[in-house]
């Protein structure tokens, strides 16, 4: 039997809304979080580090402002989970890394500042690939994250963590990080909603660095509503980010549920191509037929530098790592090995026994792209291929106002499907890495299910056209009305559940 939803299970605008009439308290909404961590995470492994202590604290903090009468944030009391790839003061911040075994960082990073501001509750720190360099979560150097939805198979990456964490129940809220599709895709895989923000819309400060062109921070939430305004509590300008965008807008709520009537949508070829799986191209068509049934303009388009995406991003994000990744010399933080002869001989051995086996593959791919001679013919030529793709979707901006198309080849794989096959884990983003070279904003959304497994369906927009691509959406997503309360769906949590009561 199943023991029935807790306040872990509402949206936050649902737990607001209960907070609001002192029909619960941020402490039990806390406490029902923590308590879904303790009964799944032995399983899910979602998390690498859970601050039960500072979130119970942050909670109380926040009841005690509200019983004075107190202004609070949008997002007061409501739990969140963190991937371990934003630095958290005192708090310790692996990135996935043993070589960041013990790392506890003197500060917080802007958008965990922007967190707390807005009353959000951070949970925990959770998992991810490596330097959040890959799709599945097994590259992470403490074990992998499972899939609520089936646990012998992968929650996509990197941000697994964060997204498995929001489908099964254990935060409301996730903050991940999007370098090629690090957003969507576990999004698309684990059922919940990913947002993508343009680059330069929310603040890098704090962010540990992958591929500094491309990284993105965004939220993750059970429906848009949610996701919208979460977004707004971490978006606008930082002036300790140089990349850092200014005048950008920051409502992305207020017109969410103004429909797509007349909007026109692009439906690109290369998003959904015709040898797409069909268990996972028809849930996506269907999507579309539903936009257009709500009175957007659907007209297909082709985006013919879209594939050399995957190829140029092969370059581009390991060159950009392989120069961020330098600082890990043990040295300043983290690892260092003992016994070593002399300081060439301490760095090299921290390094090979800090960094996993994808992290070396990039650094070296990167080191050899970048070198002398080869620059040139690597590099340069990924750099031409960006500028085309950017190119390319500002001119089919001009005829469409939003584009669709798939976010993931497929549904979740089983784990150990393709760790040890690189070039297939790498193409789980090709529908996602175009937007991360162009640098404008997407989204992924919960289009349906296959065989129990859920599908997203990705909307892609200019650069800071946020407020349309949610609203477009939402307008979807309130079409389809799917369930979205994890005790209700979540097989594995029904058991456990009914086991304990
Ligand atoms: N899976 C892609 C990679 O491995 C994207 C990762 C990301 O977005 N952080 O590089």
């Amino acid at each position: 039997m199943s023991a029935g939803p807790t306040l872990a299970d509402l949206t936050a605008h649902e737990l607001a809304d209960r907070f609001a009439s002192g029909d619960a308290t941020a402490v039990e909404a806390t406490e029902a979080a923590l308590e879904r961590i303790q009964l799944t995470d032995d399983v899910l492994h979602a998390f690498l580090t859970v601050t039960a202590e500072q979130a119970l604290d942050q909670a109380h903090a926040v009841d005690q402002a509200r019983q004075r009468g107190e202004r609070l944030g949008p997002l007061a009391g409501v739990p969140l989970a963190l991937k371990d790839v934003l630095v958290t003061k005192g708090v310790r911040t692996t990135a996935g890394s043993r070589i960041l075994d013990d790392f506890r960082p003197p500060y917080d990073a802007t958008v965990v500042k922007r967190l707390r501001d807005a009353g959000a509750v951070i949970v925990g720190k959770a998992n991810l690939d490596e330097f959040a360099m890959g799709s599945s979560t097994e590259h992470s150097g403490f074990g992998p994250t499972r899939n609520p939805w089936d646990p012998s198979r992968v929650p996509g990456g990197s941000s697994g963590g964060p997204a498995a964490a929001v489908a099964s129940g254990q935060a409301v809220l996730g903050i991940g990080t999007d370098t090629g599709g690090s957003i969507r895709q576990p999004a698309s895989l684990c059922g919940v909603v990913g947002v993508k923000p343009t680059y330069g819309l929310v603040s890098r400060y704090g962010l540990i660095a992958f591929a500094s062109s491309l990284d993105q921070i965004g939220p993750f939430a059970r429906d848009v509503r949610d996701a919208a305004a979460l977004l707004e509590a971490i978006a606008g300008h930082d002036p300790m980010d140089s990349t850092s965008l200014e005048d950008v807008p920051t409502d992305f709520t207020s017109r969410i549920e103004f429909g797509v009537e007349g909007l026109r949508i692009g439906v690109v070829k290369q998003l959904l191509p015709d040898d797409l799986d069909a268990t996972v191209a028809a849930p996506v068509r269907e999507a579309i037929d539903r936009l257009a049934r709500l009175g957007a303009t659907v007209e297909e388009c082709t985006l013919p530098s879209f594939e050399y995406a995957l190829s140029a991003y092969y370059l581009i994000a390991p060159a950009e790592c392989s120069s961020n990744l330098a600082r890990y010399d043990g040295v300043r933080w983290g690892l260092r090995v003992k016994d070593a002869t002399d300081v060439v001989d301490m760095m090299q051995r921290t390094r090979q026994a800090g960094f996993g086996a994808e992290v070396k593959r990039r650094i070296m791919l990167g080191t050899y792209a970048l070198s002398a001679g080869y620059y040139d013919a690597y590099y340069g030529q990924a750099q031409r291929v960006r500028t085309l793709v950017a190119r390319e979707l500002r001119d089919a901006y001009e005829r469409f106002d939003l584009l669709v198309g798939a976010t993931a080849p497929g549904t979740a794989f089983r784990l150990g499907e393709l760790v040890d096959d690189p070039l297939q884990m790498y193409l789980s983003d090709v529908f996602t890495i175009p937007v991360n070279l162009a640098g404008n904003a997407a989204v992924s959304v919960p289009a349906g299910f296959v065989d129990g497994l859920p599908v997203g369906v990705q909307l892609v927009a200019p650069v800071l056209g946020e407020a349309l691509m949610l609203r477009a959406a939402r307008a979807l997503e309130r079409d389809l009305d799917l369930p979205n309360r994890p005790a209700d769906l979540i097989p594995m949590l029904r058991d456990r559940e009914g086991a304990q009561s």
